[in-house]
């Protein structure tokens, strides 16, 4: 057993300090990438890292970077971190738990004088959520080279503002450029924001990789009819086309195992009136599988049923992927030092993969990076109920204090 250990109660003294910024009645936080609360909350996240000793930069995109120097100056950081804003009736943890775990590791390494090898940085992304301005994990996106810096910045919010102009009113237009720069590698903490490890009463989810996803937009056509007088054999009904294809998308996923996911979470019926046989239906497909062949046979299994639809009940057919993520695998020493630094505080552990999209997907691509899951109450995420106890947070933080630690302090290879 390894005896050090992070101080539980100032790391939720700060998730709970965190949480004011845009409290709901309900317990939860509205804090919308680049808002005011956005504002007050990177403010307060900047100063407790300087009162910590970090030097802070801000880059192009916003991201904040609080940088804890090691024993080498040429070494790149290990970098921990995740994002705080949040979606508009968002849970007080999600984000902020990873940002204020990285803050009590850097604390922590100061209480204990431990002097690392690699410099250790915290990192706050800006806009996961993808909330205010679409699409989501928007600032690590840019860092990872997904996206280009002038696309990320020109992304506009319902109002028509800018995330540019958004982040020169609250002063966080850094200069530092977006990426590039070398990373060691990179941890974050984040709740499950699903059923799992509370169901089966584990403390630390072993984070090895992220499902695939493929996303679709549908539109049946057929014929508005009159529900009375139009027989049942002569109508070209668009709903009851899409019936047959949510069915077989749905059982695709039942039949491919429990890490298949298959939601149709959108849909339009024209002309949506209780006596019109519809005569047209939009719905929208998303399938996930951390396998990608088994994601293409979901797909197939799709555009089959949407073939034989339109065959069978003489519709029109538009299907169009809005776009193919592959699946992500983590870098398995990260994988491994991660269930290493759990087990050794004495966790149960179980491996998982990611359902959802985090900031460490995008950093997978540019550097070594491995996530930690801790479960939530009931599952529920996305929501201002969310909630975990400081047992549950305080397991999230010591994992990742172990995990920075080892990594931080590995034997320098030669370059
Ligand atoms: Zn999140």
């Amino acid at each position: 057993m390894d005896n050090t250990r992070i101080d539980r109660h100032r790391l939720w003294a700060s998730l709970m300090e965190m949480a004011k910024i845009g409290a709901t009645p309900k317990g939860g936080v509205h804090r919308l990438a680049l808002d005011d609360d956005d504002w007050t909350a990177r403010d307060l996240l900047v100063q407790w890292c300087r009162e910590a000793g970090c030097s802070v930069r801000v880059d192009k995109m916003g991201n904040i970077f609080a940088r804890r120097p090691g024993r080498s100056v040429a070494a790149a950081p290990v970098m921990a971190g995740s994002h705080l804003d949040s979606q508009p009736t968002g849970g007080k943890f999600d984000g902020a738990l990873g940002v204020m775990a990285a803050l009590e590791v850097i604390r922590t390494l100061n209480d204990l004088r431990i002097d690392t090898e690699y410099p250790v940085e915290l990192v706050c992304w800006t806009n996961e959520e993808g909330s205010r301005f679409s699409p989501a994990m928007l600032g690590s996106g840019v860092f990872a080279g997904v996206f280009p810096l002038v696309h990320g910045l020109g992304m506009t919010d319902q109002d028509g503002r800018t995330v540019g102009e958004e982040l020169k009113r609250i002063g966080y237009a850094g200069r530092e450029e977006v990426g590039g720069s070398d990373v060691d590698s990179y941890f974050e903490v984040h709740i499950e924001q699903g059923p799992i490890l509370e169901t089966e009463g584990i403390d630390v989810g072993v984070v090895t990789g992220a499902v695939g996803q493929r996303w679709y937009d549908v539109t049946l056509t057929g014929q508005e009819a009159h529900a009375g007088p139009t027989p049942m054999d002569m109508r070209r009904d668009a709903l009851l086309g899409a019936c047959e294809v949510i069915d077989a998308v749905y059982r695709s996923a039942v039949d491919n195992g429990p890490d298949a996911r298959a939601t149709v979470g959108h849909m339009r019926v024209y002309p949506n009136s209780r006596n019109v046989v519809p005569g047209r239906v939009t719905f929208s497909v998303d399938l996930r599988h951390p396998d990608d062949n088994e994601l293409a046979r979901m797909d197939s299994v799709l555009s089959e049923i949407c073939l034989k639809v339109l065959r069978e009940r003489k519709l029109e057919l538009g299907l169009h992927q809005l776009f193919h993520f592959p699946p992500t695998e983590f870098d398995a020493e990260c994988v491994g030092l991660v269930r290493d630094a759990a087990e050794r505080s004495g966790y149960s552990v179980r491996d998982v993969v990611s359902g959802a999209g985090h900031d460490a997907i995008y950093m997978q691509r540019v550097a070594p990076s491995g996530m930690i899951f801790v479960p939530c109450e009931g599952g529920i995420s996305h929501n201002e109920a969310e909630n975990i106890s400081l047992e549950v947070a305080s397991a999230g933080c010591q994992t990742l204090f172990n995990a920075v630690l080892g990594r931080a302090n590995r034997e320098r290879r030669a370059a």
